[in-house]
């Protein structure tokens, strides 16, 4: 009986999944069909697709507002879906994104009793994704004990960086205590990595940015497609600007919100992460495609400052490199809004790059150039794939591999 296997990427209010068949060791996993389970606390929503892309469902599920219930109750009708659409597939095990895997994790690990306590101390430093990840463990842990899962961190893919990259310019003590830089958004980059040389040749081992820009947002530098240096840091606070979250701050800013100001730990922590970035700014949305389409001033203005801190930012980590070959752009922002690529593009001309503005406006999906013939650094547009990286690292982990080689391809 082949064997199926089940990602998930589970954030406060939604999950997304995707389920992959599983043929046998080395060979490539297939997705048979991904989705997403939207409205969780409220009215909630199964939707699923298939191979192509074509709607397989699309229901109201009942689930409770209540926050350890509401998880378990939509796990049990996504594996009743799974059951019911299961075609002589068992399935074998679930992977899971987990956003911080803090320095004990650089590999991707079985998950046990005591790896989701340790898991959980992690939680103050990704308030908006840890806890949600972890509930989602446990809740499926509670339907399904003995089905096997594995954490893959968001972390892990930065652990290469050198101790210039990581470090805080902080008392000793505290960085041995784990106040480092970590960066995020690894799954993410690592597969951009295990395909860099499909689409760049000989250049994907050059000096390359990636540039996830999403609802959360920020640029990995790469060398020998290894992470070099990451905009974010010790929280998926700093760096670039985001939808709600306000990007590097001068660290005065929070000690005056909290001295002078009064604001409670929890305040802060509120307007840093929800309620500040494209939101804050343009006081209209944290969602690009609302923003791009507001006339007002201030989403004007919300766009200026994103695209600055972005140019900004490529150039610090142009300048950690010594050099930018290749520029790629991935996630929901950086695959979908053109009119964003051109003017980050723009703001780079003095790194060497030439915007092919036909490649860039053209309705396109799937990996493209969309710099010019002549342009000294190549620009591409790469759709990520984290749920695959999971499925890899899952699979391989179960066949007691360790973690899988992302550099050997296959992806
Ligand atoms: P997440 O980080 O939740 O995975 P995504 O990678 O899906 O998010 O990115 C979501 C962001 O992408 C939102 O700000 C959304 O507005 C933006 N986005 C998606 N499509 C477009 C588009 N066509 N034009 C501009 N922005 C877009």
């Amino acid at each position: 009986m082949t064997q199926a296997l089940l990602v998930i990427n589970s954030g406060s209010s939604s999950v997304k999944f995707a389920a992959y068949d599983v043929a046998g060791p080395g060979s490539a996993l297939a997705r048979i069909a991904n989705g997403r389970i939207e409205g969780i606390g409220g009215q909630a929503r199964l939707r699923v697709w298939g191979q192509g892309g074509e709607p397989l469902e699309d229901r109201r599920i009942r689930v409770s507002a209540d926050p350890v219930l509401g998880p378990e109750e939509a796990f049990e009708e996504l594996f009743d879906w799974l059951d019911r659409h299961a075609a002589g597939r068992t399935l074998g095990a679930v992977g899971h994104r987990v956003v911080h895997g803090g320095e004990r994790f650089a590999q991707p690990a079985r998950v046990t009793p005591a790896i989701l306590a340790q898991l959980d101390a992690f939680t103050p430093l990704a308030p908006l994704h840890q806890p949600h990840n972890l509930s989602a463990i446990r809740a499926i842990a509670g339907l399904l004990p003995d089905l096997p899962q594995v954490a893959c961190f968001d972390t892990e893919f930065h652990a290469t960086q050198p101790w210039v990259a990581r470090a805080c310019a902080l008392p000793r003590p505290i960085t041995e205590a784990g106040v480092k830089r970590y960066g995020f958004h690894g799954l993410s980059y690592e597969y951009i990595a295990s395909v860099l040389p499909d689409y760049l040749g000989a250049v994907a081992d050059g000096k390359v940015v990636v540039a996830h820009l999403g609802n959360g947002a920020s640029l990995c530098a790469m060398q020998d497609r290894r992470s070099m240096a990451s905009t974010m840091g010790f929280t998926a606070l700093d760096g670039l600007m985001m939808g709600t979250r306000c990007g590097s701050l001068d660290p005065g800013v929070v000690l005056h919100l909290m001295g002078a100001m009064g604001m409670s730990l929890q305040a802060v922590e509120k307007l840093l992460y929800e309620q500040s970035g494209l939101l804050g700014v343009s006081g209209i949305s944290g969602d690009m495609r609302t923003v791009e389409a507001s006339e007002a001033p201030e989403a004007r203005q919300a766009i200026d400052l994103y695209v600055y801190r972005v140019n900004q930012q490529l150039g610090s980590l142009a300048a950690s490199l010594g050099g930018l070959e290749a520029l790629v752009f991935t996630a929901g922002i950086g695959e979908n809004s053109a009119s964003l690529r051109r003017r980050v593009c723009e703001g780079a001309a003095w790194l060497g790059v030439a915007l092919d503005e036909e490649a860039n406006e053209a309705q396109a999906s799937g990996a493209r150039c969309i710099s010019t013939a002549g342009s000294r650094v190549a620009v591409w547009v790469i759709p990520t794939n984290e749920e695959l990286m999971i499925a890899q690292h899952t699979q391989a982990v179960l066949q007691g591999q360790g973690a899988h080689d992302w550099r050997s391809g296959g992806a």
